[in-house]
């Protein structure tokens, strides 16, 4: 049996105990990480996929580190639930004051002008610096030395993620608090999660925990040559790129005497 199989297998039987969940981060695991963050698209084939598992599945939700409102726009099904900013926006507004980074994103643009290949992705509250596009290798070396006393000074702290740090609030809350959160208000007796990067591992960490307690739940990493040890450590099963997450979640919304032709 290929490992993509029994990742459908294994998802299958977790999303068989109702209700039940499936939860899923944005990018690197519904769309392809690109060069700039802003082209990142979710493709049609997995948007269909997601569409014909509400229904199926009590619950369908989709938890990023990007802004609710981007989240939306970019996966384009209004009948999911959104969680953004790893949950900042429902889960604790008062970070949001403290927080202000206004002060920092001043300062980070002023100190990496020198260093135009970085990108400066806006997320609301947070901001991430992306070198993917850049030549010099010790470029995160680089932007740490940089960006560290300027995080510390503002009451922020720095999460690194596919060639990416992002200044978020000292307090902002992990996706992990997120799907706690979902798992609970909904009563969920089956959760499969998919994630492909850093911030994805707690939540990883979260689905080994509670299957130790007795609920069924998978985690699922969208690896590539970039992924993460941490990732690879802390998932279950691992799925090859964005595509083997389209050919599951085909899977998964057909019925189960179909789904070898889909495989
Ligand atoms: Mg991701």
């Amino acid at each position: 049996m290929n490992d993509l199989r029994a990742a459908v297998e294994a998802a299958a039987d977790v999303l068989a105990f109702a209700p039940a969940a499936l939860v899923t981060d944005v990018d690197g695991t519904l769309s392809r990480i690109v060069s700039r963050p802003e082209n990142a698209t979710v493709d049609e084939e997995i948007r269909a996929s997601l569409r014909a598992l509400v229904g199926r599945v009590a619950l369908v939700a989709v938890v990023t580190g990007r802004e609710e409102s981007v989240a939306r726009s970019m996966v384009g099904l209004p009948e999911l639930t959104y969680v953004g900013n790893y949950a900042l926006d429902t889960e604790s507004a008062e970070v949001v004051d403290e927080g202000d980074l206004n002060a920092a994103r001043v300062l980070v643009r002023t100190l990496l002008q020198p260093f135009p290949c970085v990108e400066i992705e806006e997320k609301g509250v947070s901001f991430a610096l992306h070198y993917r596009n850049c030549i010099d290798v010790t470029m995160r070396e680089r932007i740490l030395t940089l960006v560290s006393p300027v995080a510390a000074a503002a009451g922020a702290k720095l999460l690194e993620g596919k060639q990416v740090v992002e200044l978020v609030p000292v307090r902002l809350p992990e996706k992990s608090t997120a799907v706690a959160r979902l798992l609970r208000e909904r009563e969920i007796q089956g959760v499969v999660y998919l994630g492909d990067d850093l911030g994805d591992v707690p939540v990883f960490q979260q689905m080994a925990r509670r299957r130790a307690q007795g609920l069924p739940s998978l985690g699922l990493a969208v690896v590539d040559e970039e992924t993460h040890a941490a990732v690879l450590e802390s998932a279950d099963m691992l799925l090859k790129g964005v595509d083997e997450v389209q050919t599951l979640l085909t899977a998964l919304g057909t019925p189960a005497d179909l789904r070898s032709k889909v495989l």
